[in-house]
């Protein structure tokens, strides 16, 4: 196993190293985050002790089982899953950063969880790029309005944008779905608003990551290359089922 991930790692790095070069970026603009959900904590052990400083977990339980392991290690850990407003003073126990800001009513239970605590978090906005049911997110339409909103919340950094763009077979089809994530943080830095001119958009995945890079991503998310398939058969990009 550890083999494997080491070798996988290397893989996953060169292949980001290409799509910058075809895309003529420079790979430091690029950051891999360790998409560990399922992943056991002694291999995400090894993806760190190789180097990795960025993981993203879904799942409460699964930041709360894995902590024992994982806390004293060089890993900065993101939420990048569906947070239920009721686990939010949980998960902040665990981590630096919020991919997954979804919606009013979560940013204000952050906001009173993190002003209770004296803290700021960093945040990213989830968008539905795809425009799917099975995917949480706001719609690109209700962005501008939603970051001008939270932009009075001191306590939290808006760092930039995430998506799960489509996945599908067709590389044309899973295009758009990225241009518009980038497309939507040039009608922000276009409203000129103090303190977003440095966005990050954050989205790729193993599928996708090639792509992603070369519409602009600066985080792929990366699974299943890294550590190998979640579950046997046929995976079916769900959100809701993942939750
Ligand atoms: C699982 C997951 C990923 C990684 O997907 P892979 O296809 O396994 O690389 C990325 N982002 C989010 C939000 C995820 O839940």
């Amino acid at each position: 196993m550890k083999n494997d991930i080491i070798f996988n790692l290397i893989k996953v790095h060169q292949r980001i190293e290409d799509a910058c070069k075809t895309a003529g970026r420079n790979p430091k603009e690029v950051q891999l985050l360790l998409a560990t959900k399922t992943v056991p904590a002694e291999n995400i052990r090894i993806a760190i002790e190789a180097g990795e400083t960025l993981m993203g977990e879904n799942k409460m339980q699964e930041l709360r089982d894995k902590d024992n392991e994982l806390k004293h290690l060089p890993v900065e850990r993101h939420f990048i899953g569906h947070l239920q407003t009721n686990k939010v003073k949980d998960v902040l126990k665990y981590v630096t950063c919020i991919q997954s800001l979804d919606r009013l009513s979560l940013a204000d239970e952050l906001h009173k969880q993190l002003q209770n605590q004296n803290r700021k978090l960093d945040v990213f906005i989830q968008v539905n790029t795809s425009y799917e049911e099975s995917k949480f997110g706001l719609a690109p339409e209700e962005v501008l309005s939603f970051i001008k909103k939270i932009k009075t919340y001191d306590t939290l950094q808006i760092k930039g944008l995430m998506t799960i763009g489509l996945l599908d077979v067709e590389k044309e089809k899973m295009i758009p779905s990225l241009r518009l994530l980038k497309t939507i943080r040039d009608e922000i830095y276009n409203e000129k608003i103090e303190g977003l001119s440095d966005l990050k958009l954050s989205m790729g995945m193993s599928q996708d990551l090639e792509l992603a890079i070369a519409e602009g991503s600066n985080i792929v998310r990366i699974g299943t290359s890294i550590f190998g398939n979640r579950f046997l058969g046929k995976e079916i990009w769900n959100e809701n089922i993942a939750e």
